[in-house]
């Protein structure tokens, strides 16, 4: 499903990542794990084909992200893969509902389809009361439920999380990860 060939991430004189070779298969649930600095979300931009290796191939479900052109990029990843980034990107001044249904824009579901799966994604993390807040106005812990609810809402191949957890307590993190397993 995922597979790093030989990655080389370089920027400008700091070499990130120095010849990574990994194999992810389908059903598998990895965790990265290492210091500050070491890497972990160059890589998993490489992944999410945000950014290019600097040499090496970067394989996604049999595409070659690596050599992809940026306009098939972000089709694949709006199709293929969620995410949760470390500094949450949700975007403010819009809704904890309209930021968990912005993947699904792109997919034109009928509105009641649209309702009920979003609303099953807010009951889960237990976002129902803050449906129409604007998510500059929630804790950090519940800006994360709603970023790790819409990297799910699309119920995309890959879920890609960047310190998903480092926000949320001990039970809301099991929770989390039992949802990943599921
Ligand atoms: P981690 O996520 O494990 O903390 P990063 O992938 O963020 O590590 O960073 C790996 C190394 O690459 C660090 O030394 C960091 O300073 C450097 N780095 C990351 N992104 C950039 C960038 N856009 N420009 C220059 N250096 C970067
Ligand atoms: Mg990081």
């Amino acid at each position: 499903m995922i597979e790093l060939r030989n990655v080389v991430k370089r920027y400008k004189e700091k070499t990130a990542l120095d010849g990574v070779n990994l194999h992810i298969k389908k059903g598998e649930l990895i965790v990265l794990k290492g210091v500050s600095g070491s890497g972990k979300s160059t890589l998993l931009s490489l992944v999410c084909a945000l950014s290019k290796p600097t040499s090496g191939d970067v394989v996604v479900d049999g595409h070659s992200i690596s050599k992809m052109a940026d306009h098939f990029a972000s089709d694949f990843r709006r199709e293929n893969i969620g995410f949760v980034f470390q500094k949450y990107n949700l975007i403010s001044g819009m809704s904890v509902w309209h930021n968990i249904a912005l993947p699904l824009v792109p997919l034109d579901l009928s509105k009641n389809e649209l309702e009920a799966r979003i609303d099953a994604q807010l009951k889960h993390y237990g976002l129902m009361e803050y449906k129409e807040v604007d998510v500059v106005k929630l804790s950090g812990g519940q800006q994360q439920r709603v970023a790790i609810a819409r990297a799910q809402i699309n119920n995309p191949k890959i879920i890609i999380a960047d310190e998903p957890t480092s926000n949320l307590d001990a039970a809301l993190s099991k929770r989390f990860i039992e949802q990943l397993q599921e």
